[in-house]
């Protein structure tokens, strides 16, 4: 009984010191990885990207995600990870952002998916479509919905990472010289309206056309144009618009332009994983921020357009010609989902979202204003 004692003894002695020195020796080299790793991490890495935008880089509220990534991550990493910036002026490219990142000319850049249809007419759905999500379905589409697996699905063949680069929240209608009571007053009128809405507006008899955004005003002044759209009071008031046409529409076709930051996928990948993730959290941040200092800009100028320039007259399309709008918006989607599976797919993945995601603003935020602004 002794010796078997001592022998189970000696078994759990030897197993411990066996397991003991089995943990010890997987503690030592678990210790060894997070000290490479954390080596790898915070090696204080030198990186210099570079960023291109569609936008001039002073344009405010659209420029400024990309000013306040760049600070962001400099901050964030000691100044170890530069992000140079350049805007339209520097690389004259406005359109040629996608094209860029993919070729690596710069590492990352700023614009909006909806001018990439000509290369692929999915890129629309992650700016916005008419009728469609506002920004904060749109966001929760993004985040917690399918709308990021569909973004990486989108821009895989392009060898670019996609992320949410800053709403407008809902854009205007646009400003007319005229008011709009049917859908007749429509046809004929030429205006500068891009995208898909363009596509819908062109199927209601408007002449659509896209100028540049230096010439707008003078377009609009001399009559090239008879209406145009542009963003919404914060952007607008700086242009100039209401001095020539006093009509100011509220909107349906563009309810929450999302920009985009695009980030080459190869160069992602060599980031050390904490550069990775302060991009991430960088891009995620600055996006939101843009929304609010869009929102801050438009209460500001909407108040001064109010107190200023009471010759403006605000008007919503009638329902009727909404309806109209509507119908040509379905037909145009409707159409390119016949043709592309992928389109289809994310048009009903939205569709369902969208028709639950309402319920909840219209009872949320929409309900609580309607039910309290009359209270004295
Ligand atoms: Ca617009």
């Amino acid at each position: 009984m002794k010796k078997i004692l001592m022998i189970v003894s000696a078994l759990l002695i030897t197993g411990l010191i066996v397991v003991g020195c089995g943990e010890k020796a997987t503690t030592n080299e678990n210790n060894k990885a997070e000290a490479s790793k954390a080596k790898v991490d915070t090696k204080d890495k030198k990186v210099v990207w570079k960023l291109a935008m569609t936008w001039p880089s002073t344009l405010t509220p659209l420029a400024s995600p990309t000013h306040n990534l760049a600070k962001m991550v400099s901050d964030m990493t000691n100044g170890n990870f530069k992000i140079i910036v350049h805007g339209k002026e520097k690389h004259k490219a406005p359109l040629g952002i996608l094209d860029f990142v993919k070729n690596k000319q710069y590492e990352i850049g700023h614009s909006g998916s909806y001018y990439w249809k000509g290369k692929d007419i999915n890129t629309i759905w992650f700016t916005t479509i008419p009728f469609g999500m506002t920004m904060k379905e749109q966001y929760s589409w993004f985040y917690y919905g399918d709308g990021m697996r569909y973004m990486k699905k989108v821009y895989d063949k392009f060898g670019v990472l996609n992320f949410p680069g800053g709403n407008t929240g809902v854009q205007m209608g646009g400003w007319f010289k005229k008011e709009i009571n049917t859908v007749e007053d429509l046809k004929g009128i030429k205006m500068r309206i891009p995208g898909l809405a363009g596509e819908v507006m062109a199927k209601l008899g408007v002449s659509v056309t896209n100028i540049p955004a230096g010439e707008l005003y003078t377009s609009l002044d001399r009559g090239t144009i008879d209406a145009l759209e542009w963003v919404g009071p914060g952007m607008d008031i700086k242009m100039g618009f209401h001095k020539v046409a006093p009509y100011y529409y509220t909107g349906w076709h563009e309810p929450a332009s999302e920009m985009q930051f695009m980030v080459n996928k190869e160069a992602f990948d060599k980031l050390p994983k904490n550069y990775q993730n302060i991009l991430i959290t960088a891009m995620k941040a600055s996006a939101s921020d843009m929304y609010y200092e869009n929102f801050h800009a438009s209460s500001e100028a909407w108040a001064k357009m109010k107190t200023e320039f009471p010759n403006i007259k605000v008007k919503s399309f009638p329902q009727p010609v909404m309806q109209k709008m509507k119908d040509a918006t379905d037909e145009v989607l409707n159409n390119y989902a016949s043709k592309d599976k992928i389109f289809k797919a994310i048009y009903k993945n939205q569709k369902a979202y969208i028709k639950k995601a309402r319920q909840w603003s219209k009872m949320g935020e929409y309900g609580y204003i309607k039910t309290t602004e009359s209270l004295k």
